[in-house]
């Protein structure tokens, strides 16, 4: 923050595509939410619809961009294996059941598994699964 802002003359020596970080200058693309150089976060721009505005409101829909179909195949299919929890980013769980791929005993838990993602509301999976 010692450096202050340089105003126009540093925006005339960027493309339009650049900015400049507000907190050391580093030029960013224009999209960029944090500085890679000080890991500022940056000011919205003028204009756009301030994302951490919209955040802090409740979400009306959980919404993830996983598929529960997917899943509950993957579990049904594959489950002994784990896969469905790698799908789901449950990679400590994922290798769980790998390691335990041998005794069936995840090969079980699974097929229930599936069945719950098939039978189980896009909300539901949702809510339990955000992205
Ligand atoms: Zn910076």
């Amino acid at each position: 923050m010692d450096e202050p802002y340089r105003g126009e003359s540093a925006v005339a020596t960027l493309s339009p595509n650049k900015k400049h970080c507000y907190a050391c200058a580093s030029i960013l693309d224009i999209r960029a939410e944090l500085c890679p150089r000080c890991g500022v976060r940056q000011p919205p721009m003028p204009g756009m619809v301030s994302t951490a505005l919209v955040q802090q409101g409740p979400q009306p829909l959980a919404h993830s961009s996983r598929n529960k179909t997917t899943a509950g195949i993957f579990a049904l299919l594959l489950g002994g294996l784990g896969i469905h929890k790698f799908y789901l980013g449950q990679t400590a769980a994922g290798i769980v059941y790998l390691v335990f791929f041998w005794t069936f005993i995840p090969a079980l838990i699974s097929f229930v598994e599936g069945i719950l993602f098939l039978t189980m509301t896009d909300e539901a999976f949702a809510q339990k699964y955000p992205d």
